[in-house]
């Protein structure tokens, strides 16, 4: 068998007697390359909306084709809310691909938020076909599983929740087994974002979140979650959403991160339309009263740790800021 420069370049990885012609032979790997003209396109580019303020943040007025999201938070922080409305807003022009690891899919709650938002529900409902994988295997084999063609292009597709079905696994307990793991998880990504390639849909996942401690007491305790998955995931989102409680039905979405658009938060309520807007009102009023609530939870886990402490120079040195103990997650049991 005449072997590719590929092969080539693998057997040196493999077989340990070094790296010889190595550079020749990366010269024989066909890399694809096009021109890629920075001028706007001239047809509009068709991008999958909330219908809220929440587009400001979700691919900056719409979510384009190709794009990944990742919507993170705890539970009833309201991922899935944000979902269905995703899906009630594609399933009206396009099929949605619904992997539904946690086993909370509605279809009552579907119709719904369509009826609410005056859609086609006869539509809607043809336009739905939704996986119920029980274990990570499951889960790993619905991209093969997915037809070649569709009666209407793919619009969506949803991943609700992405880690559920791997953290509930027993087999990938314990610190020696996480590596296993996030290898699978990285393979899933893969399979997601080419997926999003081929059929120029939107992918959007759910990711759970852990506690992870951080000894400044001023903290909001939402600064102590991050996302499940470690690095592996966090990387992958085009667009990464952290959404938290705040009063009654309003919850808060921030983005955390893109290439594009600065970091920025949206309040939204979850009513019969799936999420909606808020009042100018309403938000000044739910923002004000959150801030409060805030503060009161820091005073009070101040007041905790300042019993604990003998000097207010041990707190300093034990402060730890946002984000900066996050590179030793990968691999623990996160
Ligand atoms: P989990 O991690 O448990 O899956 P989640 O982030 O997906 O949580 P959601 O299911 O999106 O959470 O949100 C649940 C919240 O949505 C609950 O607080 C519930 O009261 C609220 N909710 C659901 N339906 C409605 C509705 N019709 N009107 C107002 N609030 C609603
Ligand atoms: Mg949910």
């Amino acid at each position: 068998m005449v072997k590719n420069a590929k092969d080539k370049v693998h057997e040196m990885l493999h077989s340990g007697e070094g790296w010889t012609d190595f550079e020749s032979q990366l010269k024989d790997i066909e890399v694809k390359c096009v021109v890629q003209p920075l001028s706007e396109p001239k047809e509009p580019i068709a991008k999958l909306k909330t219908n809220t303020l929440l587009d400001d943040i979700l691919g900056g007025g719409g979510l384009e084709a190709g794009r990944v999201v990742e919507l993170y938070g705890e539970f009833a922080s309201g991922k899935t809310q944000v979902i269905f409305t995703l899906v009630v807003e594609a399933a009206s022009e396009g099929m949605v691909l619904y992997i539904d690891s946690e086993d909370t899919f509605s279809r009552t709650r579907i119709i719904g938020i369509a009826k609410a938002r005056e859609k086609d529900i006869e539509k809607i409902n043809a336009n739905i076909m939704k996986f119920s994988p029980q274990s990570w295997e499951e889960q790993l084999a619905v991209p093969s599983r997915i037809p070649e063609e569709f009666p209407t292009p793919l619009k969506l597709i949803v991943v609700d929740s992405l880690m559920a079905l791997f953290r509930s696994t027993p087999e990938f307990g314990g610190r020696s087994n996480l590596g296993k793991r996030q290898e699978l998880i990285r393979y899933h990504l893969r399979q997601l974002k080419q997926l999003a390639q081929k059929y120029g849909a939107i992918v959007v996942f759910s990711n759970q979140v852990y506690d992870e401690p951080v000894a400044n007491p001023w903290m909001p305790k939402w600064a102590c979650q991050k996302a499940a998955g470690g690095h592996s995931v966090w990387h992958i989102g085009d667009f990464r959403i952290f959404l938290r409680k705040a009063m009654g039905n309003v919850r808060i979405a921030r983005l955390v991160d893109n290439a594009e658009i600065p970091s920025a938060e949206r309040p939204f309520q979850i009513n019969e339309k799936g999420i909606d807007d808020l009042s100018e009102d309403q938000q000044k009023l739910a923002l004000e009263k959150l801030q409060k609530y805030e503060e009161a939870q820091a005073a009070g886990q101040f007041a905790k740790v300042k019993k604990k402490k003998t000097t207010t120079e041990d707190m300093a040195n034990e402060t730890v800021g946002e984000g900066e103990n996050v590179e030793e997650t990968e691999g623990k049991d996160v």
